[in-house]
Parts: structure tokens; sequence; C-alpha cells
């Protein structure tokens, strides 16, 4: 059976390098029938937080990433903490003493710094462990660590070992000399399992079928390989991803701008449309479709189809792709996920809970255009201004100062037939009876209708203007045009 996992380090919050491993490991689990394990790797005491395992948890959620066994749910083979299976990395490293492929390591750092040192002024540099301690009689160590001396635990690769090679999911075959390959350390000084050592236990109890991880980690492979082999345990299929690239060629990072789930979150995009994004990060469903649904993804996803191409991140289709996906909500679903800017630009909960139908009725407003729900707060802040209206000085400029007179009549115009009680306060009607007046007063439409939206709306690039008045109050929408005109 597949058995996936992500084993993210909780040093930080979820990068978006991260997002896509977790989804890729997430999509082939759905599609084969498989297992989505969650497992938090906290071994580096100084770096994990309980404060970031609490980001990467809520990064994963709102993503959608649903695991079926890790933390907050458990299962058959948990605990899903590093920390928590320390007993397990002991009994491994028993494990490996028996069977000869582990001995235990007194140099000390300033020993063996001397000797990396000494090492890189010579020719060849510096080529791993020099392997004094593999020399030492098993007893006399014994005594050594019976009198409390400090040391790790080095694995004993072998002698013999030819090239280790393996059947990369996405790379294809792979071949990398042993005899390189440096006494790792397994565990250290103070009884800590090292990365290479812990993931690999873990992995091999958890039962894990295939490894799907960063290419970051593809030196990491082979001696991960070596450890294998020194347990006992079957290797898993490993499927390395290539590296996410910003615009400029570079590895994204920092400088390219957001870079964890949480700043995306934070700016208004979608879960929905940043996991279609990441998943084409690397992979495609038939090298054409852009749109690919969270149920598509979860029953066509294929290692077979990731390629080993650098990904480069379009934030351009990204915010495009954001806007197709704002475009396919539902009123409900827009006004539910964009509460923390409606909330900015005026809402509150009791208002909402008041009048939810006036509420749904701001999505046809701005749908059309929008990119991020973020852009919600400007956007539709007039919308509560109630009685007062904030003039963008752009478009006071553009429009009304410029026309001046003119556009104090078109707005007395304007206000007489919005006064007038005999026509429905209704888009339509409220539009043709202003349209009238373009005739009544000889003046373009435009003439007319753009003092009209700066006095309501604020702007002249404001969400459509008789829609909006509709939803307004008629004494609000008055009361605006009567500043605007004094
Ligand atoms: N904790 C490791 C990381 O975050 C996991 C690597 C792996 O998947 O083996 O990079």
């Amino acid at each position: 059976p597949v058995r996936v996992r992500f084993a993210p380090s909780p040093t930080g919050m979820l990068h978006i390098g991260g997002a896509r491993t977790a989804i890729y490991n997430w999509a082939f689990a759905r599609a084969m029938g498989g297992t989505f394990i969650l497992r938090i790797e906290d071994t580096d005491p100084e770096r994990s937080t309980e404060e970031n395992t609490q980001i990467i948890l809520r990064a994963m959620k709102w993503l959608g990433l649903d695991w079926d066994e890790g933390p907050e749910i458990g299962g058959a083979f948990g605990p899903y903490f590093q920390m928590q299976r320390t007993d397990t990395y002991a009994e491994a490293l028993e494990t490996l003493k028996e069977r000869g492929f582990a001995y235990p390591c007194f140099c000390t750092k300033e020993e063996l710094d001397a000797k990396r040192e000494a090492a890189e002024k010579e020719e060849g540099g510096y080529a791993g462990y020099d392997r004094t301690c593999r020399a030492l009689d098993p007893e006399a160590a014994a005594a050594r660590i019976a009198a409390g001396e400090p040391h790790v635990w080095r694995l004993k690769v072998p002698d013999d070992h030819g090239p280790i090679e393996f059947e990369d999911a996405v790379y294809g075959s792979l071949s990398f000399p042993a005899d390189v390959m440096d006494d790792m350390i397994l565990v250290r000084t103070d009884g800590t399992p090292t990365y290479n050592f812990a993931v690999v236990c873990d992995d091999a109890n958890m039962q894990i079928s295939h490894v799907i991880r960063g290419d970051d980690h593809l030196s990491n492979t082979p001696r991960q390989i070596l450890i294998y082999e020194a347990l006992g345990f079957p290797v898993p299929t490993f499927a390395h991803l290539s590296m996410i690239l910003g615009p400029d060629g570079k590895k994204l990072s920092k400088r390219h701008g957001a870079t964890s789930v949480e700043e995306y979150c934070e700016r208004g995009y979608l879960p929905d449309a940043l996991v279609n994004f990441l998943a084409l990060l690397g992979w495609s469903l038939d090298g054409e479709t852009t749109i690919i649904e969270r149920d598509v993804l979860t029953s066509k996803f294929s290692l077979d189809r990731v390629t080993k191409k650098d990904a480069v991140f379009d934030e351009t289709k990204l915010d495009w792709m954001n806007g197709v996906y704002i475009r396919e909500m539902t009123p409900g679903q827009w006004v539910q996920a964009s509460l923390p800017w409606l909330f900015k630009a005026g809402a509150t909960a009791e208002d909402i809970a008041a009048r939810p139908d006036w509420y749904l009725a701001l999505y046809p407003l701005v749908a059309e255009r929008l990119v991020r729900l973020d852009e919600t707060a400007d956007k539709l802040a007039y919308m509560f201004w109630g009685a007062d209206v904030e003039l963008d000085e752009k478009s006071v400029a553009k429009v009304l100062a410029k026309e001046g007179a003119r556009a104090d009549e078109a707005l007395r115009g304007c206000r007489a037939i919005l006064a007038d009680e005999g026509v429905a306060w209704e888009c339509e009607p409220l539009q043709e009876a202003c349209r009238t007046l373009t005739e009544t007063l000889d003046m373009k439409a435009k003439l007319v209708f753009q003092p009209l939206r700066v006095a309501v709306c604020g702007n002249m690039v404001s969400p459509p203007l008789f829609e909006s008045i509709e939803l307004l109050p008629r004494e609000d929408v008055l009361a605006r045009i009567d500043k605007t005109i004094a």
C-alpha cells in the first residue's frame, strides 16, 4: 500500500516549497488510495518551536491538506513528533551495534576541526572523517563509554560496498560511489539522533512506501540508503522534486517577496487557487490544462508526470488563477472568505448577521475584477461610509474641479432624480432616469455619471455605480451628493 509522509521541521513557517512537497504527497496518497502522514521533525531543539508547529498545522488545514495520521489525530504508527520517538532511535542504534554497523567515536570537535583544516590544505581536500575510532578495540571503547567519556555513534560504511544505486521516480537511475561516503554521525554526544538517522528510522517504522521531497535532500539519499541496508529495512521509492525558482532564475527566496503560506493567506489568495498553482510547479495533468480542481488533482496526480526541470514561480499567473477561483465562488463563500477585509472596510459581525443578503449582494459589485480578496477592503470601503464620503483627490481634480459648474449642474440634476420617491430605488430605473438627464442638460453621459460616481463612491474607478446606489440608503446617497456640491 502507498504510505507517504510530509515531514516538516518546525523551525519556521510553512514555505511555498514545503507546501508544494506537501501537496504532492497528499495528492499522490489520494490518487493511489494510500495514506498521507504528517510527521513533525522537531529534533533540533534550538530552532524548533511549538509556535511554528502550530503555524504549520494551521497552514496545512487552510490549504485543505488533510492528513490521515499525524498530530492531533494520531494513528497506528505514532507518535508523530520525532522528539517523542527517541526510544525507537535508541532501539535502532542497538540493532546497528549488534549487526556491527555502528561504532562509538571519541574524537573531539577540536581534533576533528584540526584534521579537517589540515586536509583542506592537501591536494584532494577533506574526504570526510578519517575513521580513527573505527580501529579502536571494542573492549577499550566500551570501557571509555562506561567511564562516561563523551562520544558520538557513527555508521560503519562497508568497505566493499559497490556504488549506491536507486531508481528515482523523477530523476530516473542514479548512482553514487559508496567509497566516498563518510562514516556519518547517527547519534550525537547528547544522545539526539541526526536528521539522516531519525528520518530513516521513522520512514522504516512508519512503513513509508514513497519518499517525496525536495531535491535539496538528494545528496542525503545515498547516505540514508546505507542506513536502511545496515538496519536490514527495505528501501522505499524516492521521488525528488526540482527547485522552485523566482522569475530571475534564482532559487525562490525572501528577495522575491512572500514565501510562506501564511503570507499568501493574509494577502487574500484562495487556498484552492494556491493549491492549483503550486501543483503545477513541476507537475502537469496533460501539459496544457491550467485550472485543475482539487478533485481532479486528487484523482489524477501521478509521479510520472512530475518533471525534473526547475519550476518558475510566476506570480502573475497566480494572480490570474486567483481571479478565476474568486469568480467561481458563490456569494456566500465569498463573504465567508472575505470577512477579514470586509471588517477592515467597515463591516461588523452584528451587521452581517442582521442583513446577510446585503452582503451577498456586494459580491457581484467586485467579483468581476478582483484579483485578491484583500483588495475588497479598499474597493468596498465606500459602501460603509454612511452619509460621509472620502473623496479621492485625483478624482476630484479630474472630474469635479475640471468641469466646475457643469459638474455641479449634473450633480444637482441627479440629486433631484434620486430624491424623487416616484422612481423605484433600483439600479435600472435610477440609471434610466439619470440617462434622460444627459439629454435634458445636453451633456455627454460621462459628464453626468462621472461626477455622480465620485460623489457617491469617492473615486472614478469604483465598482458599478447604480448597482452600488441601489444597495445604499437614499438619504446617505443624497447627503453625499450635497456634501460634494457644497
Ligand atoms: N525535516 C526535513 C525537512 O524539513 C524532511 C526531509 C525529508 O522529507 O526527508 O527538510
